[in-house]
């Protein structure tokens, strides 16, 4: 604290993204990023755009990339919103669709970003448990609220919502925004993009850094009614009229150019994650059916904590939340098939 916070400062709780040890050799499994790499095409167009015109500004409306994620999603441009990576797309849909004086709902197993935004703009956020089994139930969303948004697949459980399932959160909401974040759709589950001409309530947000393996470029959009995205396109120009630089730009768009590489990278983390699901069930885990690029995994007879201990005590690094209902859980990115193989040596002599 210091007197030259603003007040609001001191009380602000801030996202803790899973860390980024600097030792050489581990096997880091525990923020989601891809085991394949970007496309190679996108590694040659950023190489490209590394010239001279690094001096100027880069287009503050990106249309280049609207254009090409339009083209893929078989939408009009006016439908898409660009951002520094989902979360600030996110922040921005808090902010600027998000504060109509009533709580906004998220589950209470989700992203964790959802409640600092929440705090950050004085918005109330109202958790509605999932079920038993970890599932979203969509009736607990036919009640007052200031907006509606979760994670399909959720995080950290992995679990999808079918699509109708979605659709009728989104039907009971006719007067609120409700906001699908489908960082993991890629992965096996189906996307509600497909519905937001239909419901002019609904926002889907996607990202660049899970499916198309460019966490490190940050570029992540959001698709829906033209007047939903004319909002965010405010707040951003009322806070970074240039978020997305030359080399995100131009990454970005090449990314959408190459399907085939985007295709064959989702099918191998496909592949690889249930190969660690039949493995870990095999080991005595239950295993939460998953449709991300994670599982979320826990032992009858091992505490979360004491498995993610021995875990990086032999250099494989999870993610544990000390979280009520969550905290006997890891969620395990899905690695390369060496990373995942060494995964289940690990575990094999700790259960
Ligand atoms: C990773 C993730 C994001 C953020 O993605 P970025 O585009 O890298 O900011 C958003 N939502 C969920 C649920 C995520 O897991």
């Amino acid at each position: 604290m210091s007197k030259f916070w603003s007040p609001l400062v001191n009380d602000l709780v801030p996202y803790v993204p899973g860390e980024q040890p600097k030792m050489a050799n581990l096997v880091k499994l525990n923020t989601n990023e891809n085991p394949f790499g970007p496309s190679p095409k996108v590694v040659d167009a950023i190489r490209a755009e590394l010239n001279d015109n690094l001096r100027l500004y880069p287009d503050p409306e990106g249309e280049a990339l609207k254009d090409a994620i339009a083209r893929y999603h078989g939408l009009n441009q006016d439908q898409v919103f660009l951002g520094n990576g989902s979360d600030e797309v996110l922040a921005h849909i808090f902010y600027g669709l998000f504060q109509h004086g009533q709580p906004v709902l998220f589950p209470d197993i989700t992203y964790s970003f959802y409640p600092v935004y929440c705090g950050l703009y004085g918005i109330e956020g109202k958790t509605i448990p999932l079920t038993e089994s970890f599932e979203i139930n969509p009736d607990d969303y036919a009640q007052p609220n200031g907006g509606v948004i979760f994670p399909n697949p959720n995080a950290p459980t992995g679990r999808f919502l079918e699509l109708s399932k979605v659709e009728a959160i989104v039907a009971a909401n006719p007067d609120r925004v409700v906001v699908i974040d489908e960082a993991y759709v890629d992965f096996g589950g189906e996307s509600a993009i497909t519905l937001v001409d239909k419901y002019p309530n609904l926002l889907v947000s996607q990202t660049l850094s899970k499916a198309r393996s460019l966490a490190g470029l940050r570029v992540g959009f959001a698709v829906g009614h033209p007047d939903l995205i004319e909002a965010l396109n405010r707040v951003k120009n009322s806070f970074n009229s240039y978020p997305l630089d030359r080399l995100a730009l131009a990454g970005a768009v090449a990314a959408f150019e190459d399907d085939s590489w985007f295709k064959a990278t989702c099918e191998g983390v496909i592949g690889e994650r249930d190969w660690v699901t039949s493995k870990l069930e095999a080991l005595g885990f239950e295993v939460l059916p998953s449709k991300a690029n994670f599982v979320f995994t826990r032992h009858p007879d091992h505490s979360g904590e004491s498995l993610a201990r021995g875990l990086r005590d032999q250099g494989v690094i999870v993610r544990h939340f000390n979280k009520a209902r969550i905290d006997d859980f890891l969620r395990i990115t899905t690695g390369t098939a060496d990373q995942n193989k060494r995964l289940i040596e690990v575990l094999t002599g700790l259960v």
